[in-house]
């Protein structure tokens, strides 16, 4: 048998040897400090080729910190860093023209039309111009962004994300960094935003992003990461942080012609519980008594429950560092 990462079985002339592959990005015991406050502590972290991995945790929690590390805008106090196989400390440029990078907030030239505006970055990264007002053109329209020859100073909120999406998209990176792409846009704008990323996604890019929005994290995400005061407490899949943190609740809806001491919802009775057994004896019950089961339906914890469950009780945090660190 030929396993991946290792060398193909020696009884074999044929064996392919398959190695794991290499993570878009490693980080390995990364901390930054500020004088003597940790903004992120010993943090290890690795995002696979195509994943969507999503940061989340409290104002301040060090998310920017993290995002501004990967992109090598700040420089970690400890640990490595390594992006797309090179070490961001010894080939940062290399690193970053492959790499599109979307800080929280991002500078206009306010005199400048959305065009001119992406026509001067893709000078930068020394797009020809016929390239550049082609990938403009489909930038714009995929983000079904027309600007109509408005000044940047002069587009809504949602413009000026979409178009500082675009700046971040100009150039074709394998690797997205986004923080908060969806923050302060309304649900609609916010929405489509997330869908657009899941397309990026099936391009083959790889995203880290930050958000606030749970809702969205878990609608995209491969991977969901929670930081707590600069430290990482979880690292995993939804279905894992699901299994391992989420309360499964149970909840039986039925009905009978006899009063019981269940609680009603309109005509029908309904019983929830967390505990496999407990159902099971209502069920039982409802089956002896020739009561009319109407539906049976198991609920999981969504993410927002769960994090606020991590982030209200230290017991929880503790014991969630065995959720699984990272890949
Ligand atoms: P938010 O959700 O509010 O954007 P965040 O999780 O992105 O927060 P960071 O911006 O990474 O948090 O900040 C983490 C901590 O590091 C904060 O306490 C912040 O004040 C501190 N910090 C960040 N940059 C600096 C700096 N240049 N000097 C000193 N402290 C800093």
């Amino acid at each position: 048998m030929t396993r991946l990462g290792s060398p193909a079985a020696p009884d074999s002339d044929t064996a392919v040897v398959v190695r794991a592959p290499v993570p878009v990005v490693r980080a390995g015991g990364i901390s930054k400090h500020y004088r003597d406050f940790m903004a992120v502590g010993d943090l290890d972290l690795e995002v696979a080729e195509g994943e969507i991995l999503g940061i989340i945790g409290h104002n301040g929690a060090g998310k920017t910190t993290i995002l501004k590390m990967l992109t090598g805008l700040v420089t970690p106090t400890a640990g490595t860093i390594e992006s797309m196989g090179l070490d961001i400390a010894r080939h940062g440029s290399r690193i970053k023209s492959c790499l599109g990078y979307l800080p929280e907030e991002s500078p206009f030239y306010e005199n400048m039309t959305v065009v001119e505006y992406l026509m001067f970055f893709s000078a930068l990264y020394r797009m020809p111009a016929d390239l550049a007002r082609q990938r403009i053109g489909d930038l714009l329209f995929a983000l079904k962004l027309s600007a109509n020859g408005k000044l940047t100073g002069e587009l809504s909120k949602g413009m000026k994300r979409k178009a500082a999406i675009a700046r971040t998209l100009l150039h074709d990176p394998k690797l997205l960094i986004l923080d908060e792409p969806n923050s302060g846009l309304d649900p609609l704008t916010s929405f489509f935003i997330i869908d657009y990323l899941r397309d990026l996604k099936k391009q083959g890019k790889t995203i880290i992003l930050s958000a606030h929005n749970l809702f969205h994290i878990e609608y995209i995400c491969d991977r969901v990461a929670i930081l707590k005061e600069g430290r990482l407490i979880v690292c995993n899949s939804m279905d894992a942080i699901r299994q391992t943190l989420g309360e499964r609740q149970y909840e039986i809806t039925f009905q009978a012609n006899e009063p019981l001491d269940f609680e009603r919802s309109g005509d029908n009775y309904v019983f929830r519980s967390a505990d496999v057994g407990e159902m099971a004896g209502v069920l039982r019950q409802v089956s002896d008594r020739g009561w009319d089961l109407v539906d049976l339906a198991i609920r999981q914890s969504a993410l927002e429950e769960i994090y606020l469950r991590l982030m209200n009780s230290d017991a929880v945090a503790a014991s969630a560092v065995a959720v699984g660190g990272d890949r």
